[in-house]
């Protein structure tokens, strides 16, 4: 197969597009979706300036996709002077698992000269998730107390870090599945939360003034693209899977998904395109009627903003400490 573009030796095909791309254009093809993303999402404020910098904290956990983004933005701000990027790693307690993860986030910054922190569930919790699997106390799977805990050091680190953005990620194949997976649950809080969270540009999401705003720039991306990109540019990616990887219901989503994609190329660009156009009007609409349900408060036991009286990590913590 020859690159379409300069008749070198393709590395890839893309189906959706019918692309045939030599390492060189590739790597240029998915440079170029990423900023496409941050021009689009209006990531970077016109007022930003040399002498008020932004700060871009990413959630890097040394697997494929984090290493990508933190290399592409990198590449992409090295040398302008109003955007600080700074990694920020979370440690779960995984047993010979994310030991090596973040050893590959410590030589990735080292090599990028950007600012890293780590933080542990451990140290701000008094937990690990290998312990939680094993008391189990709300009989829910690993990834559900999980998320909950890293969503919350993810905040509250970036509030700390005076964060301007909280950048993940996330790439098309976890959005698509995300999209798919709120439609098929109907619900439409969920979907307006997704859209005011982290998708679409920053002025036109109804976003809370207390949490630090979300941005996904990887998610025109494919997976295996990531992972070639990864590859190809030798970055220090850790791709063992997690142990603990438990969310049944995404796999099976992912398999449909596989599946969509081989029969009919393109499915998912056209699920998240067509989701964040209405997850756009719904959440316009859940924010115009001011939705009590999502009213926030402080956390009566921690001060986190939340929509409860106690907060769900707070909840799980105290789950976790009765067992
Ligand atoms: Fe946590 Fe689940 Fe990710 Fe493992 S796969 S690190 S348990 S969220």
């Amino acid at each position: 197969m020859e690159c379409d573009r300069c008749g070198g030796d393709a590395v890839m095909h893309a189906a959706y597009s019918g692309a045939h791309l030599c390492e060189r254009h590739f790597r240029e093809s998915v440079e170029k979706r990423v900023r496409r993303r941050i021009r689009r999402d209006d990531l970077v404020p016109g007022d930003a300036s040399p002498e008020d910098p932004e700060t871009w904290v990413i959630g890097l956990s040394g697997g494929k996709d984090s290493v990508v983004l933190t290399q592409i933005l990198h590449d992409t701000f090295a040398e302008d002077p109003r955007i600080e990027l700074v990694g920020l790693t979370i440690h779960e307690g995984i047993e010979g698992y994310r030991d090596e993860s973040v050893a590959a986030c410590l030589e990735l910054a080292d090599d990028l000269g950007i600012r890293h922190e780590l933080a542990s569930y451990e140290e701000e919790f008094g937990i690990r998730m290998d312990d939680v699997v094993e008391d189990d106390p709300e009989n829910m799977a690993a990834c559900a107390y999980c998320g909950v805990f890293r969503r919350d050091l993810l905040s509250r680190y970036a509030a700390e870090l005076e964060a301007d953005l909280l950048l993940t990620g996330h790439n098309l194949d976890d959005e698509a599945q995300t999209a798919l997976m709120n439609f098929l649950e109907g619900d439409l809080g969920q979907i307006a939360k997704h859209f005011d969270a982290s998708l679409g540009p920053l002025s036109e999401r109804n976003e809370q003034d207390e949490f630090v705003p979300r941005a996904k720039p990887l998610r025109d991306v494919p997976e295996k693209e990531v992972a070639l990109y990864a590859h190809l540019a030798d970055l220090p990616a850790h791709i063992t899977e997690c142990p603990h990887a438990s969310e049944a219901y995404r796999g099976e989503i992912q398999q449909l998904l596989y599946d969509l994609e081989e029969n009919h190329p393109g499915t998912r660009h056209s699920i998240l395109s067509g989701y964040e156009e209405l997850a756009a009007m719904v959440a316009d609409q859940y924010g115009d009627d001011g939705d009590e349900s999502r009213e926030l408060r402080e956390c009566a036991e921690c001060g986190a903003t939340t929509t409860r009286e106690i907060c769900r990590k707070c909840s799980l913590l105290e789950s976790l400490e009765a067992v």
